[in-house]
């Protein structure tokens, strides 16, 4: 695999473009709905007008499987931009809500306003989805946008940075190519929002840079996410959905299973069900297959082989380092004190620990932060219930993985070291504005009973009226 050398923005340039984006903002062009539809469909036209070089981009990058790019990096965006498309108006609309009687006559609205200038910054791992998923909803919101795509997918970053000029307005939609220096330079300004997906550590960082300004921001981390099986549930089918969920973008994914909690009674038939499920998706040598991805640098590479120490293999474990192929694996006798039960995986490993009872596996899940994503795998619905109102979680898909990102009627985001604020469908929207509450009076009565002086009588009222 080729690695691409970023061309990065110089960090000088940085205070005049968010200076002249602003400008862009102030100055009104951003507000019209005409021209934030615009903006919406000419990144549908990006997308797929340069869906061949965006999917060969990916695959330099991560090895990334046609099929997945397709489905992750360009159709889940178009989906996304179409919905803010045919809701744009209605999403844009004041909201009216009723009035208290002391404040009568009157009307009271909630104005959706754009913020102003919003930054983004994203990963690596899904590269064009967590950059133009935001920035979509930043337009469709009424903002100017800077955007910085993550270096690691430098392939992506420098097709994005071809792209972004030649399709959007750049007086008020900017990108900026680069690694820590641009970014710092970028965090140094002043931005109305600030959008960040990537690791906790960085997003202390964020979160520092913004508190200077009072910035507010969306916070888009990670974490460990479990799954847990009960002994209830149709096992072959969570073995399958965990499987597609756990090694698609080879494991790479925010919201992949990271680990497995399974009832001990089960354990057995799901390691069984799982290994059928590796050699039915990707064959029996999986680096073969052309639907199994890479990790994505030597780094994560080398960190990835360090992990497996913290368990026995017990399907896969190979390893190519100069191809940063590691196959799908399945590691038993975890031991949980390990790295690989602490830190979030982000690669095909998956760690499977036995438990005596579902209580046992709330009990595991409760003692650790909060996770972006959890799973639950049961027939039994009290099981269900029993592990959604004892854990916290950003979001859940019971007997599934991955989904619930796919409807955009639920918001998308952490909890707690997962992160803050949401995002998709209307969300995304909201998450750019300010809801700007407006109480219109009327004039032609003007009771003199909330004036002074506070009468006896006139308090007797309030009494009443309060
Ligand atoms: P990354 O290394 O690409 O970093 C993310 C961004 O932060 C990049 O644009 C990078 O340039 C910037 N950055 C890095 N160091 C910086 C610094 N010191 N100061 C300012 N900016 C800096 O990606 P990553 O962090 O390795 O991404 C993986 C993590 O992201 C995982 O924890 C994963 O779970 C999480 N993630 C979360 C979501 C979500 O939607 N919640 C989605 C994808 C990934």
């Amino acid at each position: 695999m080729t690695m691409h050398m970023t061309p990065s923005t110089d960090v000088s340039v940085i205070p005049a473009m968010v200076t002249d984006v602003r400008e862009a903002f102030r100055s009104g062009i951003t507000r019209p709905l005409d021209w934030r539809r615009d903006q919406l469909k000419k990144m549908i036209a990006l997308l797929e007008e340069n869906e061949a070089d965006l999917l060969e981009a990916l695959r330099i990058d991560l090895g990334k499987p046609a099929a997945e790019g397709f489905i992750t990096d360009i159709a889940f965006v178009v989906g996304e931009i179409t919905m803010m498309l045919k809701n744009l108006a209605k999403w844009n609309k004041p909201e009216r809500v009723s009035t208290p009687l002391v404040a009568l006559p009157a009307k009271s609205r909630r104005i959706p306003e754009p913020v102003g200038v919003v930054l983004v910054i994203a990963p690596w791992n899904y590269p064009v989805q967590l950059l133009l998923v935001p920035v979509a909803g930043a337009i469709a919101a009424g903002n100017a946008v800077v955007m910085k795509p993550s270096e690691v997918s430098s392939a992506t970053s420098a097709v994005l940075a071809r792209l972004v000029p030649k399709y959007l307005d750049d007086r008020a939609v900017r990108i900026v190519e680069g690694a820590v220096p641009e970014t710092t330079a970028l965090l140094d300004q002043h931005f109305d929002h600030i959008f960040y997906t990537g690791n906790g550590t960085v997003g202390r960082v964020v979160m520092s840079a913004a508190a200077k300004n009072l910035t507010p921001v969306t916070l888009e981390l990670g974490g460990k996410s479990p799954t847990v099986i009960d002994e209830s549930a149709n096992v072959r089918v969570a073995a399958r959905r965990i499987a597609w969920g756990k090694w698609m973008n080879a494991g790479q994914t925010c919201i992949a299973p990271d680990y497995v909690l399974v009832h001990q009674k089960v354990a057995d038939r799901f390691i069984d069900e799982i290994g059928k499920a590796i050699t039915e998706f990707y064959g029996d040598d999986p680096r073969q297959s052309e639907s199994f991805g890479r990790v994505v640098s030597d780094r994560h590479f080398a960190r990835l082989s360090s992990l497996m120490a913290g368990g026995k293999i017990a399907i896969g474990g190979q390893t190519v380092a100069d191809d940063r192929y590691i196959a799908p694996t399945v590691l038993v006798d975890v031991d949980t004190d390990s790295q690989l039960m602490h830190e979030e995986i982000f690669g095909p490993l998956l760690p499977v620990v036995p438990v005596a009872s579902i209580g046992d596996a709330v009990d595991f899940i409760a003692s650790r932060p909060h996770p972006l994503a959890l799973y639950v795998f049961a027939e039994n619905k009290k099981v269900v219930d029993h592990v959604l109102s004892n854990t916290t979680a950003g979001g859940v898909t019971v007997n599934g993985t991955i989904m619930h990102i796919s409807n955009p009627n639920l918001p998308f985001g952490g909890v707690g070291e997962s992160g803050m604020g949401a995002y998709h469908g209307k969300t995304s929207v909201r998450q750019f504005q300010h809801m700007k509450p407006v109480l219109a009076r009327g004039t032609k009565l003007d009771p003199s009973l909330a004036y002074p002086p506070y009468t006896e009588k006139k308090i007797k009222l309030f009494r009443k009226l309060l």
